[in-house]
């Protein structure tokens, strides 16, 4: 089973990237973001709750991400393994991730960050709001993401270092294509070195 985790800021491509791996892997992609515009789309009770934080930038609680990714992921039945693109986004999420993965003994994802400097990241989303019809790709709440990003989900690392989780970085920058190539030849690597 090959477990991956895309991570990076808001922008860096996580989730055209996911798409393109899980694919040339065969892995089942997560998207947390797609979870949750789901549940809004749904109508549900916690629609508007979840609509008001994510279109200001702000992640919604833990509590609510976890239960909704592990309902999913047990809803799937045995698979190659998965990609997770938006998850975890805090610390806490990255702790509650690793003992449900130890629990269900499987493997840690590879956690592989994506390296793209804020400016151009800034440019990408404003052209990905012209067309995307997301209520959070507009200046201000992208700046308030990049925030968002800097102050809770970036201890993501710390607590991968810490815990000795594999990670690698990719840089993020250039055509598609060329960037799928480097995530490919990074993670082939990982593949490699954990079968030695
Ligand atoms: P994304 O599609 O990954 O850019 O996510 C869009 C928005 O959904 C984020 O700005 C958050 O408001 C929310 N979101 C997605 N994933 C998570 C998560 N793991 N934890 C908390 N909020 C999340």
């Amino acid at each position: 089973m090959l477990n991956l985790l895309l991570f990076g800021p808001p922008g860096s491509g996580k989730g055209t990237q996911s798409e393109l791996l899980a694919e040339h892997y065969g892995l089942e992609h997560i998207s947390t973001g797609d979870l949750l515009r789901e549940e809004v789309a749904k109508g549900t009770e916690l629609s508007q709750d979840i609509e008001a934080l994510i279109s200001v930038g702000k992640l919604v609680p833990d509590h609510l991400i976890l239960d909704l990714l592990f309902k999913h992921i047990n809803q799937m039945d045995g698979k190659k393994g998965l990609i997770l693109d938006g998850f975890p986004r805090t610390y806490h999420q990255a702790e509650e991730l690793v003992k449900e993965f130890n629990a269900r003994q499987w493997p840690i994802p590879l956690l592989v960050a994506l390296d793209v400097e804020e400016e151009e990241l800034l440019e990408r989303l404003l052209e990905r709001g012209k067309v995307s019809g997301r209520s959070d790709d507009h200046e201000e709440t992208i700046r308030g993401r990049f925030k968002v990003y800097h102050e809770q989900s970036e201890p993501v690392i710390q607590f991968f270092k810490e815990s000795h989780s594999p990670m690698i970085e990719i840089e993020g920058v250039g055509a598609i294509d060329e960037v799928t190539a480097n995530l490919i030849r990074g993670i082939d690597q990982f593949i490699k070195e954990s079968n030695n």
